[in-house]
């Protein structure tokens, strides 16, 4: 495995159907063994996308290499080496959980520990039950389960906890977070943003077939508009007075009477400054808190719309 470069590189992709542009120049670069959450509205392009990366969609124009293969041309020295985990289907009905399981490890020279990964995906109880009797939710945690037992250097996971119960997903949490540990790469696309805020090292906002945003979500946070602080206190606080105190590009407002918020920068030292201002002119700020931007805040931003939970 190549250790510098990218596990994928993604350049000027662009793929129609018919009319429709559903990928428009995408740029993505995902560094081995990171975690990249792609997130975006419903026909954003996101599965497309990847699974033109998967080899299982050809590209109009633009480059892919995935691992360093292009997968279109590249797919059978590509294919042992990535994990794919699908939305749906892909596995015989009457296949019982575990035989299917350890079938897939059995063609992997290196596989992941078949029993551990049953039951560090709650699947204990369910091994010996026909894939068509398992419930959506167990399914969903086969198909993680096939993905990743080949112990791929790179697997792409596409909304891998959608529809499952809280127990579920931290279960699947748990499992993306152990293999980033074991130098996995992973991709996946999410519409949970509490999700990319818990596993993504770098979240890839695409809107419109192209990546309007890339970063870490504290990046991510972190630009564009600015973070506040409200307090309350008594009524009419001389806010010119307080601005005086604070840094240029900082605002105040009374939102009601005795309802504060200051907007800017708001660092330790924005808080110290605020709080000895109101020590001096003998006010008791009452309920500080500190409102950063969400992740769901910026995509709302870029994108215009909502993500469907
Ligand atoms: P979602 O979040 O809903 O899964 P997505 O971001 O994965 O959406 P895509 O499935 O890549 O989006 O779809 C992008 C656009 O391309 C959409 O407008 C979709 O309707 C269209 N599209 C996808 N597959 C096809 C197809 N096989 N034929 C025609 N149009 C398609």
């Amino acid at each position: 495995m190549g250790s510098g470069g990218a596990a994928l590189e993604v350049s000027g992709l662009t793929k129609r159907y018919g009319a429709k542009r559903a990928v428009d120049g995408l740029d993505l670069v995902v560094p081995h063994g990171t975690v990249t959450a792609v997130l975006g509205p419903n026909g954003a392009g996101k599965t497309t996308t990847v699974e033109i990366c998967e080899g299982y969609r050809r590209a109009d124009s633009g480059t892919v290499r995935v691992l360093g293969l292009d997968p279109a041309a590249e797919a059978a020295r590509l294919r042992p080496r990535i994990g794919v985990m699908l939305q749906s289907g892909g596995v015989y009905p009457g296949a019982r959980a575990e035989e299917m399981l350890r079938h897939i490890a059995s063609l992997h020279a290196d596989p992941l520990d078949v029993t551990a990964l049953i039951e560090g995906l709650g699947l204990d109880g369910c091994g010996r039950t026909p894939y068509r009797r398992l419930s959506g939710g167990q399914q969903q945690r086969l198909a993680l389960a096939m993905a990743v037992v080949g112990r791929p250097e790179l697997v792409f996971l596409d909304e891998p906890t959608a529809g499952l119960d809280p127990q579920a997903r931290r279960a699947t949490w748990e499992l993306v977070r152990a293999l980033r540990n074991d130098g996995v790469t992973a991709v996946l696309t999410t519409h949970h943003m509490d999700e990319a805020e818990e596993l993504a090292d770098d979240v890839a906002v695409v809107d419109g077939g192209r990546v309007v945003a890339q970063g870490s979500p504290e990046e991510l946070c972190r630009g564009g508009a600015e973070n506040s602080l409200r307090f309350t206190g008594r009524p009419g606080l001389d806010l010119a007075s307080l601005l005086k105190a604070l840094p240029d590009d900082t605002a105040a407002a009374e939102l009601v009477p005795g309802g504060y918020r200051v907007t800017g920068t708001v660092d330790p030292q924005l808080l110290a400054t605020v709080t000895s201002w109101c020590a001096q002119h003998g006010v008791m700020p009452d309920r500080i808190s500190v409102e950063r931007r969400t992740l769901e805040d910026v995509f709302l931003e870029l994108t215009g719309k909502e993500l469907r939970s």
